[in-house]
């Protein structure tokens, strides 16, 4: 018998504020659709926290034994700058900027997201569909729009007509608008302005001349407008109704209301049974953003080499970190927080590796039956895992008392808490078992023999000796370890 059969899963419903108990369309199977990153540049710790935050949910329901599909899209057109409905799409620009082509900056980019997930060891969703792969789709979703009565051509472009779908459905049901309050609150539209109605928004936009990534369309040369894409993405590979749909708290207006808007209009259907939004990770108690530059990228956290950490963090310790917090709290990112959780983490990972050598006894004077069911409690009250690791800090607890011989405990309760860990640990929120210390201690071994480096490079160069410095520049570079030289002296990147 599949694990759900036993334990009730509750899920916090961002369209009900509250928390239901998970009930999926189809016994045994779960459709997951979670909003994937614009790749127009590296992602940072805060979009690593979203991503975090949806790989524990996947792992919990595959654990509890669900046959999930889990579908997360990659924007690779569409998204223009500030989620305006006019302006630079960000790829184009990036593409601009650098020199090359979009798709090479989708190509870089999206191997970079990659790369980075998986070394915070999220597992790969089901399957990752493009917005530039679905634009036939995009354009036959839009014509089905326009049948239905929503979508309106205006020079070109097509808009959502918002307030004809307020008429017969809420626009607002999700973010707990109420249209009027926005019309209310909204500048006039100027003149050069297509919409009928500020609050509409676009399908498909005509592109401007200098817009190159455009595509053929009964209306226009032009591209789809951002929200479509998820909305052509989810029903294609999930069905016109679903049962999970995630992002980050920032989606949820204006982009999962239109999504909600759209697939309402198109299919006639709620699209999405449980809607899921994780909260921002915050640095110096402002969001992470790319577009402000309060940020860290992940490959600063790994190397140590920013003005916020002290030291490098493995992948696995900051992962731990993100999961000591709920994903609907806002979490504040900083070095103290940091150590805390190294030290948390390499506590766990003590007691696990002392398992082995722990001395069992005839009788148990501890419930590990009980304690275990603890656990699930936590992870189904809406995925709760501080509470869960607050559990597994009470098993550490255990371990620490049965080496001390204080506390008993048979072969087969060793057995379960053994079992019962792993699977918490490894499987469910994801952590690996790499010693934290090890891997801390590497990179600051490395750091130390690269700052010897550097200062023997100078010595060489006071002396005139720059063929000895540029050798050493070179090989280390041929390393991939780039040395910088400053006005504080040289600085280096791994
Ligand atoms: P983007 O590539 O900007 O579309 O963002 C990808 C995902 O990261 C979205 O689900 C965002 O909501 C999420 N995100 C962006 N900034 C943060 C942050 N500071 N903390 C947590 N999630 C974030
Ligand atoms: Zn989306």
């Amino acid at each position: 018998m599949p694990l759900y059969e036993n334990q009730e899963l509750k899920i916090y419903n961002s369209l009900s504020g509250e928390k239901e108990v998970f009930k999926p369309l189809t016994d045994g199977y779960v459709g997951m659709y979670v909003c994937g990153p614009t790749v127009y540049s590296n992602v940072h710790l805060g979009n690593c926290r979203t991503f975090i935050s949806f790989d524990l949910v996947f792992r919990y329901l595959k654990h509890l034994g669900y046959k999930v599909r889990y579908v997360r899209n990659i924007t690779d057109a569409g998204h223009l700058e500030n989620d305006a409905e006019t302006g630079e799409d960000r790829i184009a620009k990036k593409a601009r900027i650098e020199e090359i082509e979009p798709m090479e900056v989708v190509q870089k980019y999206t191997v970079d997201f990659h790369t980075i997930l998986q070394k915070f060891n999220n597992l790969p969703p089901s399957i990752e569909p493009t917005a530039t792969g679905h634009i036939v789709e995009q354009i036959e979703i839009i014509k089905e729009i326009i049948d239905q009565g929503f979508g309106y051509e205006a020079n070109g472009s097509v808009y959502f007509d918002v307030m004809k779908y307020n008429k017969t459905n809420h626009y607002g049901i999700l973010s707990g608008r109420k249209l009027e309050d926005m019309i209310a609150n909204t500048r006039e539209l100027t003149a050069q302005s297509d919409k009928k109605n500020p609050q509409d928004f676009a399908l498909w936009k005509k592109a401007e001349p200098q817009h190159i990534m455009r595509w053929p369309s009964p209306w226009s040369d032009g591209f789809p407008g951002w929200h479509l894409e998820c909305t052509v993405m989810s029903s294609k590979y999930l069905g016109k109704e679903f049962d999970i749909h995630g992002g980050g708290m920032d989606l949820k207006f204006p982009h999962h209301e239109c999504e909600i808007a759209q697939g309402q209009a198109a299919n006639g259907k709620n699209p999405v049974n449980y809607w899921m939004h994780a909260n921002m990770l915050t640095l110096n108690g402002k969001k992470m953003a790319k577009s402000t530059g309060n940020n860290i990228l992940p490959s600063d956290l790994f190397s140590g080499n920013n003005d916020v950490l002290s030291k490098s963090y493995s992948p696995s310790i900051a992962r731990f970190f993100m999961l000591q917090a709920n994903y609907r709290s806002i979490l504040d990112f900083s070095d103290e927080a940091l150590t805390a959780a190294e030290k948390g983490f390499q506590k766990l990972m003590d007691a696990v590796a002392l398992i082995p050598k722990l001395e069992t006894s005839a009788n148990s004077s501890i419930n590990i039956s009980e304690w275990k069911q603890k656990c699930y409690d936590a992870m189904n009250d809406d995925f709760n895992s501080p509470v869960l690791i607050a559990n597994l800090f009470d098993a550490v607890k255990i371990i620490n008392a049965v080496e001390a011989k204080k506390t008993n405990i048979t072969p087969e309760d060793l057995t379960e808490l053994e079992n019962s860990l792993h699977a918490f640990i490894f499987d469910v929120l994801g952590l690996e078992a790499v010693s934290a210390l090890e891997n801390n201690q590497d990179s600051e071994r490395l750091a130390n023999v690269v700052e010897l480096l550097i200062q023997l490079r100078a010595k060489a160069r006071a002396n005139r000796d720059f063929a000895t410095g540029d050798k050493i520049r070179d090989g280390l570079a041929a390393n991939g370890i780039q040395l910088k030289d400053g006005k504080e002296g040289t600085s280096f990147s791994l």
